[in-house]
């Protein structure tokens, strides 16, 4: 089956650019001219992948992402941006976007990326036979890549479930943010971005905060790891 993707992009040549050279790749591709098409057809339409604009007539990026996020919370989403900046790029991870690209981008590194994603979303359940980790009172159910804590269902997004199934696959070990940026995200991070210490901020809230016993620990200048305290 063709995998389908939704390009959210009001720039029209660079649209149908991405649209041209992910249609040659083997996609499925629709393409939203503006913020509104770009929730209508996200909200009624089941992609593997979403490309989506930040600055977009009618409705920005960030509302889009929500909308989408509301129908599928695991869907993987890569924001394409002509500002730059470290907040715009917070900004972009904290409304739920799991990557970013800055225009102007060379297709190879988007189509890289965007294969990251589709690899790993089909690819995980057979790499490994252990379907379900149970850590404590939390449960990773990787054939539904459903996470629960106390009985009780936690949305994650695509990028913050990849990082907590890699630590509960180590569980106990201490993983270095070097072998993160590299098994999570599959992307060299220059060692300036703080991304995975972004990302392990949400995991805590998601799945510790609530909790008295914590799971998610950080062992200073080594690494974090997943394990009962
Ligand atoms: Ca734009």
């Amino acid at each position: 089956m063709m995998q389908k993707i939704l390009v959210v992009e009001d720039e029209v040549k660079v649209a149908n650019a991405v649209k041209k050279g992910l249609e040659e790749n083997g996609f499925e591709v629709d393409v939203a001219y503006d913020g509104r098409m770009g929730k209508s057809l996200g909200a009624s339409n089941n992609y593997d992948l979403v490309i989506l604009d930040l600055n977009l007539p009618h409705s920005n990026g960030y509302e889009v992402c929500d909308v989408i996020r509301r129908r599928n919370s695991r869907i993987p989403i890569i924001m394409l941006t002509a500002l730059g900046g470290m907040d715009d790029k917070m900004q972009a991870f904290e409304i739920g976007a799991d990557d970013y690209l800055v225009k102007p981008f060379d297709f190879r590194e988007l189509l890289a990326r965007i294969r990251v994603f589709l690899k790993r979303a089909g690819s995980e359940v057979q790499q490994n036979s252990q379907y379900k980790i149970v850590i404590a009172d939390l449960e990773i159910d990787r054939e539904k890549k459903e996470v629960i804590r106390g009985g009780k269902k936690i949305p994650l997004t695509a990028k913050e479930y990849q990082l907590l199934e890699f630590l509960a696959l180590h569980k106990g070990k201490v993983i270095s943010k070097l072998v993160i940026a590299e098994k999570v995200w599959d992307i060299d991070f220059d060692t300036g971005t703080n991304v995975i210490e972004v990302y392990m901020n949400f995991l805590r809230k998601k799945i510790d905060k609530d909790f008295p016993n914590k799971l998610l620990h950080t062992k200073t200048g080594m690494g974090y790891f997943l394990a009962e305290e």
